[in-house]
């Protein structure tokens, strides 16, 4: 669980409650004790800059392009992208999973909603899904996978090991999300 601002704590307790072990990472030593990463929520030119003052940028770059598994929501998907629309120019992306993001793409009328989700394979029914300031993705390169839209808008990908979300997964007292990336992609 990278821990370096934003909403950790409701992460924590769902992948505490499937049965994982999360570690809040802060420094490239708690990084390196993790087998798998959730970037959560939050403000993505925040976290990149804190990325750099912690030293967590480079070593978190290397587990990201061996292969290591990340699950990014929100600020988090923002994060692991390819490119970045509307982003603050000193702000830098990992490239995880080849997606264009916009952030605060639902603009001011709609700056946080909720919506119900059919996600592409996911039993049990659709998923409830907060949306704070949300991006969405404005282009999906070949390997990705969109598992749910909102208005056309892909707001949950997959590609590989990296799952990223445009909402909230950890504030809907939903498992199902987390469940996915511990089981299919983590494991
Ligand atoms: N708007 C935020 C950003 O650009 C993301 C909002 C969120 O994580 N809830 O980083």
């Amino acid at each position: 669980m990278l821990a370096l601002q934003g909403a950790t704590r409701p992460h924590v307790e769902v992948l505490s409650a499937l049965g994982a072990d999360p570690v809040e990472v802060r420094t490239p030593d708690d990084l390196n004790v993790v087998d798998a990463l959730v970037l959560p929520g939050g403000e993505s030119t925040t976290m990149s800059f804190l990325l750099d003052s912690s030293g967590l940028r480079a070593p978190l770059q290397a587990r990201l392009d061996d292969g290591m598994p990340a699950f990014g929501t929100c600020a988090g998907m923002i994060l692991l992208a390819t490119e970045v629309l509307d982003g603050r120019p000193d702000q830098e992306s990992l490239d995880a999973i080849d997606i264009t993001v916009r952030r605060n793409a639902f603009g001011r009328q709609r700056d946080s909603f909720e919506a119900d989700l059919d996600v592409e394979g996911l039993a049990g029914g659709r998923f409830h899904a907060v949306f704070i300031r949300a991006p969405f993705v404005e282009r999906t390169g070949e390997d990705v996978e969109v598992l749910a839209s909102v208005s056309g808008h892909p707001v949950l990908c997959r590609s590989g090991r990296v799952l990223v979300s445009s909402f909230h997964p950890e504030l809907s007292d939903d498992l199902r999300l987390h469940q996915l990336f511990l089981e299919e992609m983590a494991a």
